[in-house]
């Protein structure tokens, strides 16, 4: 599936090149009006067959977290700044590739001993060892602005498991690629690979005012944190809200940090996956954000919605997804896609 080609691509946030190029390879043939607008934003139409004309934007982001070179230090080892959020617990001893020649590297350890009342090491004080034998040698390899991301494999594991980096927001890319090689649909489709998502939403308002649609999806991998709580008192029955869990279908954004999804357009996710038996689940945490947060206030306003797969360990090389999750979210996306019209959007 080419969602492993997207997980594997490196696409930092303000360098998806990689990304753009293997998208619009997979969708040229099946969508007209391909644009690369300023940005680096994707945009493309997917006409539809029905006379009602309904645009409809579907939203997935290029980007994908990681690192950037700032410095290289005295011995030749890498001083890094992070794009996009992670937690910085995760990062010592992980394997990164550096800059466009992927060159490999290891964030460093610290020795036990110069670290053992530190529950983590502050991001700015840690490197990144290329393995230079002194600063000029790393000089010559790295530069400041380099991107950094982490060095990891696809791979299914477990029960109908995927495994990989980047599937925020990948698997958004690769179920959009999947609509439109596939179809027609009513609707006009109106796609956009965005960029810079995950520093701050801003490709998506730049691409939403471009293809000025009557609503818009956005597409994307959320966390999922339906592991054992390591802080739970074992004597407590009551579950912790898991935001989403692995295998109970797409999530569907309620709130989150930037938006409130359309009611009209939550309703109808919601009963066309009830009327066709796809499972689903709510998202009602308030953290948070997607594409959706940016797009729904351009132009004079667009109704808005969110649709998730759940993705535990997000923003890590080896983020985990559910195979059915996948494919429920593909079926509720399509079977919308064929049953929207502008009744939909009706004031009661
Ligand atoms: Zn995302």
């Amino acid at each position: 599936m080419i969602l492993q080609q997207l997980s594997e691509a490196i696409g930092v946030s303000g360098k998806e090149d990689a990304v753009r190029k293997i998208v619009l390879k997979a969708i040229e043939k099946h969508v007209t009006n391909i644009r690369i607008d300023a940005m680096g934003n994707v945009t493309a139409i997917k006409k539809g067959t029905s006379s009602d004309n309904l645009r409809v934007m579907i939203a997935a982001h290029t980007d994908e977290i990681g690192f950037m070179v700032t410095e290289i230090d005295g011995d030749g080892f890498i001083k890094f700044t992070n794009i996009g959020s992670v937690d910085e617990r995760i990062l010592p001893g992980l394997r990164v590739k550096v800059g466009d020649k992927q060159l490999p590297g290891v964030i460093m350890w610290p020795p036990i001993h110069k670290n053992r009342d530190q529950n983590a090491v502050k991001l700015d004080a840690l490197r990144i060892d290329i393995g230079a034998k002194n600063k000029d040698a790393a000089k010559s390899k790295v530069k400041p602005g380099d991107r950094i991301a982490f060095d990891s494999r696809f791979m299914e594991v477990g029960d109908k498991m995927l495994r990989g980096k980047a599937f925020d927001d990948r698997v958004g890319c690769s179920l959009l690629i999947d609509i439109l090689q596939g179809g027609p649909y009513p609707v006009d489709i109106l796609a956009a690979f965005t960029v810079q998502e995950e520093i701050g939403l801003r490709g998506a308002g730049v691409a939403a005012r471009i293809l000025n649609p009557d609503m818009a999806f956005a597409l994307e991998g959320t966390t999922a944190h339906d592991v054992p709580d390591p802080t739970a008192n074992p004597d407590d029955e009551d579950e912790p809200n898991p935001t989403a869990r692995l295998g109970d279908g797409p999530a569907l954004t309620v709130i989150d940090g930037g938006m409130i999804a359309d009611p009209r357009l939550l309703n109808f996710l919601r009963s066309t996956a009830e009327s066709n038996n796809i499972p689903y689940q709510l998202k009602t945490r308030p953290g948070g954000r997607t594409d959706a947060a940016a797009i729904h206030t351009a132009n004079a306003g667009i109704p808005s919605a969110a649709i998730s797969v759940p993705c535990r360990y997000i923003h890590s090389p080896s983020a985990y997804l559910n195979r059915d999750d996948y494919d429920n979210t593909l079926k509720l996306l399509q079977t919308a896609l064929n049953n929207l019209s502008h009744d939909v959007l009706k004031r009661a």
